[in-house]
């Protein structure tokens, strides 16, 4: 497998409507996307820094990942996405050095990309995301 960069970084809000005007006027960044992911009941706002952006979510379910991870830890990152060539071979390599994977394989997440989570149990603490084009 090959990490290439950090692809974003999750970010969990409790309001898109607050935090969006706040990282555009506090950091001067842009949101360039909203956009809403049903099945992971969120949704998201990106912004570019770099080769890397910033992945506001905000829930749409107190039943879903996101309300969850609010409701237990409060607003705050949430999980790091490395962008690798191959998530399939990403997955397979990680699980063969013992990592535990949320995701058996890709399944499709914002903007289209193959994406696959590794629990943070076996991640240091870390929910951490693969994802690929
Ligand atoms: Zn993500």
């Amino acid at each position: 497998m090959k990490i290439s960069h950090i692809e974003h970084i999750g970010i969990a809000v409790e309001n898109l409507e607050q935090a969006i005007p706040f990282y555009e006027k506090a950091f001067g960044l842009t949101c360039y996307a909203v956009e809403e992911v049903t099945d992971q009941k969120v949704r998201t706002a990106f912004f570019q820094v770099g080769q890397t952006k910033i992945e506001l979510l905000e829930s749409t379910d107190p039943e879903g990942p996101i309300g969850k991870f609010i409701a237990k830890k409060g607003q705050g990152i949430h999980h790091l996405a490395f962008a690798v060539d191959d998530v399939a071979g990403a997955l397979k390599h990680a699980e063969e050095q013992g990592v535990t994977l949320i995701d058996k394989g890709p399944r499709k997440g914002a903007e289209g990309l193959n994406i696959a989570f590794l629990h943070p149990k076996s991640t240091f603490g870390v929910l951490t995301e693969f994802c690929a084009e």
